[in-house]
């Protein structure tokens, strides 16, 4: 990791003057549609620090969006990339090999669930390994329907855009979509109507019967799944609804497709949260926390699915990347050396502790509607007090009362009503208890 101090430091207004300089030339020369949750120019970031270009430092509860989970600068990843940048940094795996891809998807093979033959391919981006996952399960299936989650997330491509739930602000007026997508009902145990406790029944009961009625079992190639879900809002689904979605899907021939790119290497706890109910995917796509920052996703799944597709027909100029896939084999080896497993459940237990702390005592804490997540994947949903109507409007301004002292939080839900925590693994016990004093303080402002 690099040297940078693990303490929080506000110098400037946050973002300073430098930020809001360099915020002036990014607006005057990049596309208005990428957006940024805090205009904040970031000069270095380790740990659980990000440190702004004014000498700010901020406590880090985003990791890049579930990214460096090993921290931004993690020595192991730094190590090996840089020694494969020096000795290549390209050659594409479809034109010569190198040893780098192979053991990645050894590594797959034996941290995914499941001990069965499994290959793997890999690809830059989350959406891409989803693609490609689609493709894979058609090939093998001979099947063309695609059978995706309310509230669930898969990217930004025009399949993914199709298979994602939510349409502002990934869809709105990207359409037309692609055919032979179909969304069923999450088990939301916190809005599920008849509460939680029946919803893993009731939504996997309503979720088959969509299934078997609207579309026909037998032309369903793949079933995808979040099995915590991410963008839309932390969702664990209701025990059962997981395992009976898995059973159905093996009783009809149908993929059953884990997409793990939020929720997996070692970030609720386990190296995947599908393990949380013993479920084994037939086929897992990978991304985000896999390599330590650099851009890398796989497909890992059942050798005889895998190899469906015929030679040629998987790839991709830049597909694991020989600098990703070293920092790929850093970031594994990080998290074995330090148990992030481990490191990810003491995040939980002192986050819920904290959170449950804040709604039983602070005078607005019935904005705190639920509390929830694994490891260090946690939310809190925020609601008008006494009600379950969503407040977009409190979480926002929480977020902002938190960027102002130094605080990186994210937040997500259908609802624009989530305030989500994603700290490093690595980030030290005094800046996640600093940054939930934060939070605290945070909602004495509204
Ligand atoms: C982020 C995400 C994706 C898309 O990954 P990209 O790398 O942004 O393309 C897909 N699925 C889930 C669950 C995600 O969280």
């Amino acid at each position: 990791m690099s040297d940078i101090p693990q303490e929080r430091r506000v110098l400037t207004a946050i973002p300073g003057p430098k930020s809001v300089e360099l915020q002036a030339r990014r607006t005057a020369a990049v596309a208005a549609g990428v957006g940024s949750t805090l205009p904040v120019f970031t000069a270095r970031a380790g740990g659980g620090i990000i440190e702004d270009v004014d000498g700010n430092r901020l406590i880090d509860f985003g990791s890049g969006i579930a990214v460096t989970s090993v921290g931004a600068s993690a020595e192991a990843v730094v190590r090996r990339a840089s020694a494969q940048l020096a000795d290549f940094t390209h050659t594409c795996f479809m034109v010569t090999p190198y040893e780098g891809y192979v053991e990645v998807c050894e590594r797959l093979a034996e941290l995914t669930p499941g001990d069965h033959a499994k290959k793997s391919a890999l690809f830059n981006s989350g959406a891409e390994a989803v693609e490609n996952a689609v493709k894979i399960a058609r090939a093998y299936t001979k099947r063309t329907a695609v059978v995706v989650f309310d509230h669930g997330y898969h990217g930004r491509t025009n399949l993914t855009m199709a298979l994602t739930a939510k349409n502002m602000p990934y869809k709105q007026g990207f359409g037309p979509f692609a055919p032979e997508v179909y969304r069923v009902p999450m088990a939301y145990g916190y809005r599920w109507p008849t509460g939680p406790e029946n919803a893993g029944a009731e939504a996997s009961a309503q979720a088959i019967d969509e299934i078997t009625k609207q579309i026909g079992a037998e032309n369903v190639a793949a079933i995808i799944i979040e099995p915590v879900l991410g963008e839309g809002g932390f969702i664990e689904p209701a025990k059962g609804f997981l395992p009976a979605i898995a059973r159905f899907a093996k009783d009809n021939g149908i993929v059953f497709v884990a997409d793990e790119i939020q929720s997996g290497f070692c970030r609720t706890g386990q190296w995947f949260a599908c393990e949380d109910e013993g479920l084994v995917p037939d086929l897992i796509t990978t991304a985000k926390g896999i390599a330590g920052g650099l851009p890398l996703s796989a497909v890992t799944g059942r050798a005889e699915i895998m190899d469906a597709a015929h030679s040629g027909g998987l790839g991709g100029t830049y597909g694991g990347n020989p600098v990703a896939c070293a920092g790929a084999l850093g970031a594994i080896e990080t998290m074995r050396e330090l148990d992030l497993n481990a490191r990810a459940r003491r995040i939980e237990e002192v986050m819920k502790g904290r959170l449950e702390e804040m709604r039983a005592k602070l005078p607005n804490g019935g904005l705190i509607g639920d509390v929830r997540g694994r490891g260090a994947m946690i939310a809190i949903e925020l609601v008008k007090p006494g009600t379950k109507d969503p407040d977009a409007a409190a979480t926002a301004a929480l977020a902002k009362a938190c960027h102002a002292e130094g605080l990186l939080v994210l937040t997500c839900g259908t609802y624009g009503n989530v305030l989500r925590f994603l700290p490093p693994l690595v980030i030290g016990e005094d800046l996640l208890n600093e940054g939930l004093d934060i939070l605290e303080r945070a909602f004495a402002t509204l």
